[in-house]
């Protein structure tokens, strides 16, 4: 975890080289990733103290291979056409989303 966290950081600072400029950021995490987001989030929250850190999680979609329906993984096999072949087409997310400044102090104007 702390691998990961610091690859995500690394990322991060190729766009905030300061963590004086860093506000916080959102890591979006797949539901079908075996990985513990709360985890992640207290380790990243460690690496970069005083930074938001907002863990997103996304849930996991499936489509099928034969008819192109979309469904729920607990839905499975394919509720339009019963097929059990289907590829993940969400939820195998994992990645800095998006980031923000910190507010200067005092609130300049703009
Ligand atoms: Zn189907």
């Amino acid at each position: 975890m702390d691998a990961l966290a610091a690859e995500l950081l690394r990322g991060l600072h190729a766009q905030w080289p300061s963590h004086a400029e860093l506000g916080g950021f959102e890591v979006e995490v797949g539901a079908l990733l075996d990985l513990d987001a709360d985890l992640l989030e207290t380790t990243l929250r460690a690496a970069a103290p005083g930074v938001e850190v907002r863990i997103v999680r996304v849930e996991a979609l499936l489509e099928c291979e034969d008819c192109g329906a979309h469904y729920p993984p607990d839905e499975a096999p394919c509720p339009v056409c019963g097929s059990a072949r289907a590829k993940a087409i969400a939820g195998t997310e994992l990645g800095v989303r998006r980031a923000w400044a910190r507010r200067a102090p005092g609130g300049a104007p703009g």
